[in-house]
């Protein structure tokens, strides 16, 4: 059968894949890239001389000799463009400029409801955006990610009735950015965007399969098979929190269903039955809170179940074992590699990750769980601007003072950083402590899936996005 000639779509995955080989450090020569890829030698020196073209690779120092001349290593020239990103909360949205390595060069963390609609949302980042792409050569912008609380197509880019977000339903999201910013925009679900940022940052191998669960405010997963995102046919694959897992009608979502996880255990349900418990007596650790605040978010009884109140401790053991109930069912469905839990206080606290721990051992499968990793998001690094300043708002929690995280274990009686497995307290009584430092704290813990540079950071020129803004942008159509 004659072979079919090249076209251009085949140009640009080839060149994905040598950029996106020697970006992860898979291949740094030309002969490793051939071997990786399985390509040609003619084929991978044209594309690397594409690359090259393009400002995207360069010669770095020699790398070993097999024997004969000492072959060039590549370099990924991650300076060549920049990336405007912001992943949207309920109550608070991060944006960040990062390099096409994922490295944050700025980022800042905002108070803004979400619940505002998507003109005044677009707006003010408009307005960010500016501020962070001061001082940059805005002619190097390559693309603007945004991650949404909520249901994403996405083919179209646009939110899908997203519970929280009213007024978005529908909207050309895509298509109000790339007029704005004339490069190509990237719209997904916060979770899958974490999901792709974890596997990123930890280097998970192309053959291994992940499910990040987001439980914080509202229960997601992003689900990474082989390297990349499985979105299923819409792009709504993995949202778990509005599955039914309990037979009950008075148990109301904000989905306007009944029995959904994330009306069990998701941080607003928490907070929900939080309140109740201080009505009735249950917690003293939690009165103190809505004495002092008013109120009580999930990121409070995550410090409670630190501080060991009995309620709070109670409350997430709850939490874990909900979710690692459905969780077994997709371990055994799915049989990933690794369970990666983030997404607030919650899903970083000891009982939690031991609770999920081992219901999935409990109910999954001996074969599907054996040599399943259950664990806790790891935190990455970030790369701002050398010689620049650290942006003020950077790690400043929303709505309180710019309280760092030692600061505010010293406010709570701890001091140095426990050790892993024991309470900030260990099971002491919490003294009194700043109200606004331990609730600062907590708003700080409990939005860590989008302040967390990595998870922001690293979402936003995977493979995935450096392909797209490959084909799309920086060629010429075919
Ligand atoms: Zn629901």
């Amino acid at each position: 059968m004659p072979r079919r000639p090249p076209t251009a779509v085949d140009q640009y995955e080839a060149l994905a894949t040598v950029l996106r080989l020697v970006r992860r450090n898979r291949a740094r020569t030309r002969p490793e890239l051939g071997a990786a890829a399985l390509m040609g030698r003619t084929v991978i020196s044209q594309r690397v001389e594409e690359a090259m073209e393009l400002g995207l690779l360069e010669d770095a120092d020699t790398g070993p000799s097999s024997g004969g001349r000492a072959p060039r290593r590549l370099r990924f020239r991650s300076e060549e463009g920049l990336v405007l990103s912001a992943v949207l909360g309920a109550a608070a949205l991060d944006v960040a400029v990062t390099d096409l390595d994922g490295g944050v060069l700025e980022h800042r963390h905002l108070e803004w409801p979400v619940a505002r609609g998507p003109e005044e949302t677009l707006d003010f980042l408009d307005g960010q955006f500016a501020g962070l792409l001061k001082g940059c050569d805005a002619a190097r912008l390559w693309a603007v990610v945004i991650g949404l609380p909520g249901p994403v197509e996405f083919a179209t880019g646009r939110p899908s009735q997203p519970p929280i977000m009213p007024g978005w339903d529908g909207y050309d999201l895509r298509g109000r950015l790339q007029d704005r910013y004339g490069v190509p925009a990237w719209i997904d679900n916060d979770a899958n965007l974490l999901a792709l940022g974890e596997a990123w940052t930890t280097g998970l191998d192309d053959d291994r399969h992940m499910i990040y669960v987001k439980a914080g405010t509202g229960i997601g997963a992003g689900i990474v098979s082989g390297g990349r995102i499985h979105r299923g046919s819409k792009g709504s694959a993995g949202d778990i929190g509005h599955a039914r897992v309990l037979e009950d009608s008075s148990v109301m979502c904000r989905c306007g269903r009944t029995g959904c996880l994330e009306a069990l255990a998701g941080g607003w349900a928490l907070a929900r039955d939080a309140v109740t418990a201080v009505h009735e007596g249950r917690s003293r650790f939690l009165a103190d809170i809505h004495r002092a605040a008013g109120e009580i978010t999930p990121a409070d009884i995550g410090l409670g179940a630190a501080a060991g109140d009995p309620w709070c401790l109670t409350a997430v053991a709850r939490a874990g074992e909900r979710i690692g109930s459905l969780m077994a069912a997709l371990v055994n469905f799915y049989n990933p590699d690794c369970l990666v839990f983030g997404g607030g206080a919650v899903t970083g606290a000891d009982t939690f990750l031991r609770v999920v721990d081992h219901t999935v051992r409990s109910r999954a499968l001996p074969l599907a769980s054996a040599d399943l990793i259950v664990r806790a998001l790891r935190r990455g690094r970030d790369r701002r601007r050398r010689g620049r300043r650290p942006p003020r708002r950077r790690g400043t929690p929303v709505g309180g003072r710019p309280r760092g995280l030692g600061a505010v274990r010293k406010a709570v009686g701890g001091g140095a950083r426990p050790a892993r497995g024991r309470s900030l307290t260990h099971g002491r009584a919490l003294p009194p402590a700043p109200m606004d430092a331990r609730r600062a704290d907590a708003r700080r813990t409990d939005t860590g899936r989008v302040t967390h540079p990595s998870c922001l950071s690293r979402a936003q020129a995977p493979l995935e996005p450096l392909t797209y803004v490959c084909g799309m942008h920086k060629f010429p159509r075919q």
